[in-house]
């Protein structure tokens, strides 16, 4: 039998952590949004972060958000919960869709009304979700996923294809770019990420000083093993996973 997961102590502990961190940065907790992805995780945990005042969920399978997150069936259960566990005000939970999105997914992911898609990673799927978007009479948040290391085996930009590209990208009228996301290739030492955290944080720059009317602001980067170094190196959004639901199956 396995021990049963402390998710309102792990979001505790997670909480205490990002505090510490932007503390050692000399930045403010309230600058950073914590996501909790949820993946392959049971509707129970997720009901159980609710009722701990969690709002911000993510999920990198757009069936799997479907079902999750905007499933009427599922949202009921979700929506009972938070009017029960949340003291403060009426919780709904808010849907981060974080992963890579394949073009025949493109219009599920519209249909989740995500409240940010963190991984928007090539032209195309960018046109196609600006056009999907606007048929359903919808603005979408999103973020550009860079693939700040390299590494064959990411998805995202490379640093110069995004800059070439963004001209396309901010003409899209339906889509409403926030920012950049990257995930740093896997090191058990949480310093070696270090050194792409303050890569994507120099491409933010670039495109601050060279697209200043766009919004730039938010960096999503940083995972349970790295969240805190991402935050000493600027990152506004957080996605942590097992640190707060356990190891996946
Ligand atoms: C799964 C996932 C996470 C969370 O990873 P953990 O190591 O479990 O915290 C963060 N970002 C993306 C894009 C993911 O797919």
């Amino acid at each position: 039998m396995d021990e049963p997961i402390d998710v309102a102590g792990n979001l505790a502990s997670i909480r205490e952590r990002i505090e510490a961190a932007a503390d050692r940065a000399g930045r403010r907790p309230d600058e950073i949004r914590l996501v909790a992805v949820s993946k392959t995780h049971p509707l129970s945990l997720i009901e159980a972060a609710l009722a701990a005042g969690q709002v911000d969920f993510g999920e990198n399978r757009v069936e799997e958000a479907w079902a999750k997150y905007a499933d009427p069936a599922s949202q009921a259960s979700l929506a009972g919960q938070a009017a029960t566990g949340a003291r403060t005000s009426a919780v709904r939970p808010q849907l981060h869709l974080i992963g890579p999105i394949q073009s025949r997914k493109a219009a599920l992911a519209v249909a989740c009304q995500p409240v940010l898609i963190h991984a928007v990673d090539r032209v195309k799927i960018a046109r196609r979700l600006d056009r999907l978007a606007g048929e359903a009479g919808l603005v979408l948040d999103a973020l550009l996923e860079v693939n700040v290391s390299g590494e064959a085996s990411k998805f995202g930009f490379s640093p110069a294809g995004l800059l070439e590209a963004v001209d396309d990208l901010l003409a899209l009228p339906h889509l409403r770019l926030q920012g950049l996301m990257t995930i740093p290739p896997y090191d058990s030492d949480p310093e070696m990420a270090r050194p792409y955290f303050v890569r994507l944080r120099g491409l933010q720059e670039r495109l601050m000083s060279g697209w200043p009317a766009a919004d730039w602001r938010q960096l999503s980067m940083g995972m349970s093993h790295d969240f805190e170094v991402a935050i000493e190196e600027g990152a506004t959004i957080v996605r942590v996973g097992t640190a707060i639901f356990g190891v996946r199956a």
